[in-house]
């Protein structure tokens, strides 16, 4: 079995899909490595284990909506597609999503994923609580605010088998989306707070090459107050619908874009705050991503410091996007206590070369303490991991105490996470 990229073939000795909660304790008791699995969206082998890997999709359970609490429950293996369209067709939403809508709820919180918005915090930061499989094979449900809370909700699989996750909901919403090409990179980066903040959820698309950025994807939302205008710092609103990619087009038979609808069309949140459809393959497919996060106050520095580079990145890349993080407290947060830039690399699938460049990159990111994205590759060595991440020896004490005969461990946690 491959990752959904295809460039991780997992080791696994056994993949197994409980469809009980007592089955799954079972397996976990009786295993001496064993890992959750979500929708294998991640491009390294934090999900891999040489013992069984278990996926969630067979557990029974429906997406319930606690509408007094303003909470929903979901169980761990649904995807945002899933929740998505329960909320919006009973009138609710998230506060956000991530570029695709395909990935697990369990998968994406227990990595840090994030969307973009100056003020929207990580997918993690949302949880309010959610319920765990520890290796004894009892389940423990941990509560926001309570002890361990902070320490687990981002837990790279580290800590047990998570298996419902409970999100805070608001009323729906609706947002508009629109793609303004070309800016001139000196017009954005000499006013780069008021065009991250210029909507709801902004990005920008970048091969850090040449005067102009690629694209800025700017998804304001309907009952918004009105927001700062791009037009004003050069470039121009496109009229037809865009990829991000530049050589991924519209269907050949349909026409159809696999991005979500552009050109200002209102739509819910739930189909617009991706960038992706639920219903086709997202991005490229063929291709490795990696991230870094960044302090927020050092964006321009750090892009600037990418653009230095940009003839290393360039020829390896589809497209790079920028976001915004709001600062979380979760401690293996990319964006823990500091709101931040998320500078994203959709690669071509050509690992050698990019594998050999991404010391570069993390040589440049240096000066601004960059902390990877755990879901894609990077090749920092723990040493400066733990400089990032300021609570990972005390992650790692928790781990031991949790799971002290190292069930959940692997490879990525060996080498990431745990002292040699
Ligand atoms: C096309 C594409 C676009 C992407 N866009 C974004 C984006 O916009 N923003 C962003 O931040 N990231 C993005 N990612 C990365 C992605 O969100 C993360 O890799 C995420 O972890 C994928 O979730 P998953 O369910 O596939 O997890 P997997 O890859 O299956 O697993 C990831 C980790 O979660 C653990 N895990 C999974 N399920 C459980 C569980 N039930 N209990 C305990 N641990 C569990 C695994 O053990 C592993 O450590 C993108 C990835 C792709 C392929």
């Amino acid at each position: 079995m491959k990752n959904w990229a295809g460039n991780l073939e997992y080791t696994a000795a056994e993949h197994r899909q409980p469809r009980t909660i007592d089955e799954l304790a079972e397996i976990v008791v009786s295993s001496p490595r064993v890992k959750a699995l979500g929708s294998r969206h991640s491009f390294n082998d934090a999900a891999d284990t040489s013992g069984v890997l278990v996926s969630l999709g067979n557990l029974p359970g429906e997406v319930e909506i606690d509408e007094s609490n303003g909470v929903v429950r979901v169980p761990a293996g649904h995807t945002y597609a899933d929740v998505g369209s329960a909320l919006q067709s009973n009138g609710f939403a998230l506060h956000n999503l991530a570029s695709l809508p395909h990935i697990s709820v369990a998968g994406a919180v227990q990595t840090g994923t994030h969307g973009s918005g100056v003020a929207n915090g990580s997918l993690a930061s949302a949880v309010r609580a959610f319920d765990i499989v520890r290796a004894s094979g009892e389940t423990e449900t941990l509560q926001a605010g309570g002890r361990d809370f902070d320490a687990s909700v981002v837990g790279l699989g580290a800590l047990g088998i998570v298996t419902s996750v409970t999100l805070a909901i608001e009323p729906t919403f609706e947002v508009a989306q629109h793609v303004h090409e070309g800016m001139p990179w000196d017009a954005a980066l000499a006013n780069w707070p008021a065009v991250t903040g210029s909507a709801y959820s902004v990005s920008v698309f970048t091969t850090f090459q040449g005067e102009n950025t690629h694209q800025i994807w700017v998804k304001h939302r309907v009952d918004d107050e009105a927001h700062f205008d791009l037009a004003t710092l050069g470039g121009r609103e496109s009229l037809v619908p865009l990829h991000p990619l530049p050589d991924v087009l519209p269907d050949a038979l349909t026409g159809e874009h696999s991005t979500t609808v552009q050109l200002r069309q209102p739509g819910p949140w739930n189909e617009r705050l991706p960038h992706f459809r639920s219903e086709f393959q997202p991005s490229h497919g063929d291709e490795i991503q990696s991230e870094y996060l960044v302090p927020a106050d050092q964006a321009v520095h750090a892009i600037e410091a990418l653009r230095g580079i940009s003839d290393l990145i360039a020829p390896l890349l589809y497209i790079s996007e920028l976001r915004t993080v709001a600062a979380d407290a979760a401690w293996l947060s990319p964006s823990q206590g500091r709101d931040s830039l998320a500078i994203h690399f959709t690669w071509q699938q050509r690992p050698a070369e990019i594998f050999a460049v991404l010391p570069r990159i993390e040589e440049a990111l240096a000066p601004f303490d960059p902390r990877p994205h755990w879901g894609k590759v990077s090749v920092m060595p723990r040493e400066r991991l733990r400089l990032a991440y300021p609570r990972l020896d005390d992650f790692a004490a928790l781990a031991g105490r949790v799971d002290p005969l190292g069930k959940f461990r692997n490879a990525f946690l060996e080498r990431s996470v745990f002292a040699a």
